[in-house]
């Protein structure tokens, strides 16, 4: 098996602003993992706050040996492999890194084997839900104007809060669309009490779910808000990986798996799991990414109660064609094997 890749960073089509940053670029690094002449994509994203970044990326992939694995549809060796290829190190942040492999390595087995990913885990995608789009922190003409560019196309609306103004922010979307919403506060309101109050105006809105709305190390403000809230509270900044789902029971209802954070779709599977078995709801979303990483994090889509997979739709310079599809605000799994994406 060889191993190429090459740094892509991705245009965003808006200014993207959530509490706490704003940016106009992602970087990311494509990768393709080749096998007699059959190639599975994959790809990683590094938004800045995540501590990753093209060098790391480069420098972790650099290390990674594939030519002493013969059979690429053994993934739980080679993934074991990567996964602890770091272990040990201070500071080691190599989760996009690993989920560029780990999707390369699922489409591969899936190409070879001639079936889509979300086949070979056994699911069924009319399962999948409505996904959202995104809507940033912006003024309320900008607001209103990207409501109406994409009514009618999707089901559900996501909203960045967590700022000053975010009442005026509902009401602005309100005035154009009715919409189910979702809302993201990415840490940004200051005191349990504070979030409660504004949960409760936002679930007379129309709003259906909650994300993070205390910052990610709030442990008992989350499990008090998440007592008291009339809507679902679901964790994100908060969540990494595996160990982080039994550590969060009780402070949340519900958990955002993202292959960025995690390492993949392997780690997701098991996130998905133990969420399960804690009872918790599961939300599945994405970076700014091509559609080769939204299209992997899609093929876990029949497992979600909610569905934020808008990634490729918010950049300009989408290499890829083919994939998952959202089609009248569903997400639409594709029927070519692997991941069914190719570079026109
Ligand atoms: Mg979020």
């Amino acid at each position: 098996m060889q191993l190429r890749y090459h740094p892509y960073p991705l245009q965003l089509q808006h200014t993207f602003t959530v509490s706490g940053c704003s940016r106009s670029q992602t970087p990311d690094v494509l990768i393709a993992i080749t096998h007699q002449g059959v190639t599975g994509y994959g790809e990683a994203s590094m938004p800045p706050y995540l501590g990753e970044s093209i060098e790391s990326v480069c420098a972790f992939l650099a290390r990674v040996d594939l030519f002493q694995f013969d059979d690429p549809l053994r993934t739980d060796d080679i993934l074991s492999y990567v996964m602890h290829l770091d272990d040990g190190e201070p500071g080691a942040h190599n989760y996009a890194a690993k989920a560029a492999i780990d999707i390369a390595l699922h489409d591969l087995a899936g190409r070879l084997l001639g079936q889509p990913i979300w086949r070979l885990f056994g699911l069924s995608p009319e399962h999948c839900t409505y996904t959202t789009y995104t809507i940033g922190i912006d003024t309320p003409d900008v607001v209103r104007q990207k409501v109406r560019e994409v009514e009618g196309r999707f089901g559900r609306l996501k909203v960045k809060v967590g700022i000053e103004g975010d009442r005026r922010l509902i009401e602005s979307i309100r005035e154009v669309s009715d919409l189910p919403l979702t809302v993201d506060a990415n840490q940004g309101w200051s005191s349990p009490e504070m979030a409660l109050e504004q949960i409760e105006w936002l679930a007379t809105q129309g709003v259906i779910m909650v994300e993070q709305p205390l910052p990610k190390h709030d442990l008992d403000g989350l499990q008090w808000l998440t007592e008291r809230s009339p809507l679902p509270i679901i964790l994100d900044e908060s969540v990494q990986g595996p160990e982080d789902v039994i550590r969060l029971k009780g402070c949340c209802h519900g958990i955002n798996i993202k292959l960025m954070k995690c390492g993949g779709l392997a780690p997701a599977r098991l996130m998905i799991q133990l969420a399960r078995m804690l009872g918790m709801q599961v939300m599945l979303g994405c970076m700014t990414e091509t559609s080769c990483a939204v299209t992997a994090a899609a093929q876990l889509a029949p497992c979600a109660d909610y569905l934020d997979l808008d990634g490729n739709l918010l950049i300009s310079n989408d290499p890829f064609q083919g994939g998952m599809q959202v089609i009248n605000g569903r997400v639409t799994l594709q029927t070519e094997p692997g991941l069914g994406i190719y570079e026109p």
